[in-house]
């Protein structure tokens, strides 16, 4: 009896020898025999030692898989091969199907070995940049086997679905109408600048990578060896690589462009309001969804904390919001914004409370915050209706991020009213400006300053008719301290404008994130007030929060 055979059906990658796994190498080296289609077969002769080689064409799939079980029953070792991976639109399948055909099961008859490769949609996205990061699938337009009937609806789905979508066979000689086809219909579910990618020829002699969007793909060439990658919803285009981003949480605040969370924010559970346990919620956590809570964040930070590091050790900075560029979307959006019942007033009304509770519906959250302030989160397509409601009951409402805050004192509940018009001037003129870190200007009303004025970014204090400036406190921390007082005795109507001043110098020269003191510490003087070091001379290690 001759001794039993085996096949070995080998992925061997996207086309050039480095992306072969050694499995595939190896497997191609130890067959006695090997079939596949021509073209491939140039592709890895380099690596054929083997006796016998079948070649076939493109059409001969079928022939090629039953000469396979073939040889293999007469005792050889023989390797089918196929690009990409054997198990997408490859040789597996047919080879299994054939094996079938005469009764094969494991137990008894001759080995089969699937080796895995790296399929088109993988080695075509690295090429693009990252443009499957999200849920995802691949259809192939070759009716040949498939009805187009059924194809159409899977494009349909998947686009109804915002996955992201890998069109496999998208084009050949004489099918042409099938990837016109494909465009109409996604066309229906996504935006035409929705982002896609073209790779002809990954990782062989021919390779070209094309970025361009749903509308204006077709004017690219689509051929045979082409894989099309249409990108999700949120899917962008940065520096001419196609990026689809992890998840869809968004976050926009008032008089903002729409905006991405920030990189610490992104992956938090309170950034996924649609979540089916959040902390929103807490009385479900308590129960059952308590041990998935302390699991899942911790793995997705590591996954971020990862990310982060790899980009510091190259660029030698922490990536900011910035270098990441204005992300367009058009998924579900977060509307984040702080508010308050005044300057001066500290009192809601029972009417401004039951307003907040229906505006933050029961999705929303309404976060009390160190900061004596309010913030409310709210998954709202459309905010101006919410924004109206609020502003009617005579809320105030604020951005959120990097920008001038105004924190007043309440004038002793309105008794020591002289100073409240500059702290109104000083809201309506710089409240919510953006700049480059958090900026708090304390205002309090009298010496007793004890809403904490010279804990602020910017300290002020009315006392005796006049005001006095401080600059530069570190509001938390260790190594916290109040600001330097800079002068004594400003006169009233130098205030706003010499504050104005001061915040529009630290807008203009100051690094991304550097707080206003660490940009008066480095710049040692702004509008001409000098730095001096008053903190005290002792060692304090730095000891930020480890989690
Ligand atoms: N088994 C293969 C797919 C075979 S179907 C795999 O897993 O990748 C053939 C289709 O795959 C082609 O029409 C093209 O859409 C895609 N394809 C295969 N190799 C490719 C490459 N190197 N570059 C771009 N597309 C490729």
């Amino acid at each position: 009896m001759p001794e039993k055979g085996k096949i070995i059906v080998v992925g061997f990658g996207p086309g050039d020898v480095k992306h072969i796994t050694e499995r595939a190498i190896e497997a191609i080296k130890e067959c006695d025999f090997i079939i596949g289609y021509k073209t491939y077969m140039e592709l890895i002769q380099d690596l054929i030692t083997a006796q016998s080689v079948i070649s076939t064409g493109m059409t001969e799939e079928v022939s090629r898989a039953q000469e396979a079980v073939k040889q293999a029953e007469l005792g050889k070792k023989v390797a089918v091969i196929s690009s990409g991976d054997s198990g997408v639109y490859g040789m597996a399948g047919l080879v299994y199907e054939v094996l079938m055909e005469k009764g094969w099961n494991e137990a008894e008859g001759l080995e089969v070995e699937v080796v895995p490769g790296i399929s088109a949609i993988n080695s075509c996205a690295s090429l693009l940049g990252a443009p499957v990061m999200h849920d995802s699938c691949t259809i192939s337009l070759s009716d040949h086997l498939t009805p187009w009937d059924l194809i159409a609806k899977r494009l349909e789905a998947a686009a109804m679905a915002d996955f992201v979508i890998a069109l496999y066979n998208p084009r050949s000689g004489r099918r042409t109408r099938q990837i016109i086809e494909a465009q109409r219909i996604l066309l229906q579910y996504r935006a035409p600048e929705t982002p896609v990618g073209l790779v002809k020829s990954a990782y062989r002699e021919r390779q070209s990578v094309v970025l361009t969007n749903l509308a204006e793909m077709l004017e690219h060439e689509i051929g045979m060896l082409t894989t099309v990658i249409i990108g999700n919803s949120s899917t962008f285009i940065y520096d001419n690589k196609m990026i689809t981003p992890r998840g869809y949480q968004r976050k926009y605040t008032l008089n903002a462009e729409k905006q991405p969370l920030e990189l610490h924010q992104r992956l938090h559970k309170n950034a996924e309001p649609w979540a089916l346990v959040h902390e929103a919620n807490p009385s479900q956590n308590a129960q059952s969804g308590a041990a998935l809570l302390t699991k899942e964040p911790e793995q997705k930070s590591n996954s971020l904390a990862i990310a982060m590091e790899a980009l510091s050790r190259v660029s030698g900075k922490i990536p900011q919001p910035a270098d990441i560029g204005a992300i367009q979307h058009h998924s579900e959006t977060i509307f984040e914004f702080a508010v308050s019942p005044g300057i001066a007033n500290k009192h809601f009304t029972p009417n401004q409370l039951l307003a907040l509770a229906e505006a933050a519906g029961e999705k929303g959250t309404i976060e009390y915050t160190p900061d004596h302030c309010i913030v409310m989160r709210i998954p709202a397509p459309d905010p101006d209706s919410i924004t109206e409601k609020l502003t009617e009951c005579g809320l105030i409402l604020s951005p959120i991020g990097h920008v001038v805050k105004i924190k007043a004192c309440d004038f002793c509940d309105g008794e020591k009213t002289e100073a409240i018009p500059y702290a109104d001037e000083l809201h309506n003129r710089l409240g919510g400006m953006e700049l480059p870190k958090e900026l708090n200007i304390g205002l309090n009303g009298c010496g007793m300053a004890c809403y904490g004025a010279v804990m602020n970014d910017i300290g002020i204090v009315f006392r005796k008719g006049k005001f006095d400036l401080f600059l530069g406190a570190k509001p938390v921390g260790r190594t916290a301290h109040p600001g330097q007082p800079v002068a004594e005795g400003i006169e009233p109507e130098r205030l706003v404008e010499m504050v104005s001043n001061i915040v529009a110098e630290y807008k203009q020269n100051a690094h991304p994130n550097e707080r206003l003191f660490k940009y008066f510490k480095r710049a040692k003087e702004i509008q001409g007030f000098r730095y001096q070091d008053i903190t005290p001379k002792m060692n304090i290690e730095p000891a930020p929060c480890e989690d």
